[in-house]
């Protein structure tokens, strides 16, 4: 087992090693609290457990968690709480609103479907343009 446990009087916070890139978010967060030149390199008694929570909430890989003695659960992460929300809003539109959007999505649908050609590389070429449009709509806001 490769997860430890580093036991403070607010949280207790695991850090199991075979699922951390070294991303750094954990330090560049909480620096009092995730210092890889101390040991132990986790001090869970150095910030407000709320505050480490963000943080931990942050870990792009899952490798720290985060529980507190009292029982409290920490919040849903933001990432999924956002993913949540997107699937329901889509899963509304597309049960109640799809009837009155078709009128509208016809004409746009048509050229795609024109466009297309059914081949593998058309789907390659879709989702690259996708991904560029969604990248260049981030970069913008
Ligand atoms: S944020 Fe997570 S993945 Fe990144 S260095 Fe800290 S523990 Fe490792």
């Amino acid at each position: 087992m490769s997860t430890r446990d580093f036991e403070g009087k607010e949280v207790v916070i695991s850090y199991d090693a075979t699922r951390c890139i070294h991303a750094g978010e954990c330090v560049r967060g909480a620096p009092a609290v995730f210092d890889p030149e101390a040991r132990p390199w986790i001090a869970p008694d150095r910030a407000d457990g709320e505050q480490i929570a963000q943080v931990i909430r942050r870990c792009p890989t899952g490798a720290l968690t985060l529980r507190f003695r009292d029982g409290r659960v920490a919040e849903m992460p933001d990432a999924l709480a956002t993913i949540a929300l997107a699937v329901l809003i889509a899963a509304i539109g597309v049960y109640s609103g799809l009837g009155r959007v078709r009128p509208v999505l016809e004409r746009p649908l048509h050229i795609v479907r024109r466009l297309h050609s059914g081949h593998v590389g058309d789907y390659v070429a879709w989702l690259l343009f996708g991904v560029a449009a969604l990248g260049a709509l981030f970069a913008l806001t």
